[in-house]
């Protein structure tokens, strides 16, 4: 079973550059797969083309077992595919329940009702152990609850498969043990994460699975021998 599979993605940017060059990626349900390897080896390029927002040269991407048609965000978001950047994206000036729905329309005929968006955050938060109100102002947030926003609007618009890249960059190492528990939970409710690392031993201790990536291939895959359940 599989959640993504790609083979031969390759993405040649203009000026020359093959960022992506045949790239085998397998990622399966319910695992904590990380993507590491050095700067430039193409890590978040292939982020970006399984969330729609880059577009491979050539190449299959399976998600969930259908063809991804490369054409946006929409349409990833629509298979259940949230990503998480670096670079926040959110409105400071909003609270944080405002951020969440930010983008997410109601159901068609349905109108916006406060109330039941603000009390679904607050069950998302819950349930995922991303601890935030609802109600706070963006703005005053450290970085660690920003990134819980941020992760809570994919959640929002039911992602399945989380990407988040390089998580930890931003993060306080006290924050940092606070998302690996935000990841386990994710994780034991059936969603699938896959995250850009740097750090060997933060890498080691949250992942079931490891794609190694150098000069925009895939080099190889480590299988964590103690956390990861049997497929
Ligand atoms: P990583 O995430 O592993 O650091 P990237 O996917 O960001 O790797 O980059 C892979 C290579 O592609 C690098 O040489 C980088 O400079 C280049 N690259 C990334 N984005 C672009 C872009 N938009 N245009 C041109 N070159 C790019
Ligand atoms: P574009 O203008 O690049 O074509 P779209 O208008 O198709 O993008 O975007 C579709 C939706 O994807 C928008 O509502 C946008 O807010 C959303 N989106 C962008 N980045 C993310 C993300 N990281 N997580 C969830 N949704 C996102």
């Amino acid at each position: 079973q599989r959640v993504i599979e790609a083979r031969g993605i390759t993405r040649i940017y203009p000026g020359g550059t093959v960022a992506n060059d045949g790239v085998s990626l397998v990622v399966r349900p319910g695992e904590v797969h990380a993507v590491v390897g050095e700067n430039g080896a193409g890590k978040s390029t292939l982020m970006k083309i399984l969330f729609g927002i880059e577009k491979p040269d050539a190449g299959d991407l399976l998600i969930d077992g259908r063809e991804a048609r490369f054409e946006g965000p929409r349409d990833a978001i629509d298979r259940g595919v949230g990503m998480v950047f670096q670079h926040f994206s959110l409105v400071p000036s909003f609270t944080v329940y405002e951020n969440v729905v930010l983008g997410s329309e109601p159901r068609a005929g349905a109108r916006f009702d406060r109330a039941a968006a603000i009390e679904r955050v607050r069950h998302l938060s819950e349930t995922f152990r991303l601890k935030v109100d609802p109600e706070a102002q963006t703005r005053t947030l450290p970085v660690g609850q920003q990134q819980r926003v941020e992760i809570l609007k994919a959640l929002y618009r039911d992602a399945k498969i989380l990407i988040l890249d390089e998580p930890t960059a931003v993060l306080a190492p006290q924050e940092v043990d606070e998302l690996f528990t935000a990841i386990r939970t994710l994780t034991a409710e059936g969603r699938t994460v896959i995250f850009i690392a740097h750090k060997l031993p933060e890498v080691l201790e949250i992942s079931d699975r490891i794609t190694v990536m150098r000069a925009g291939k895939t080099v190889g895959e480590v299988v964590a021998a103690e956390t990861s359940e049997p497929q």
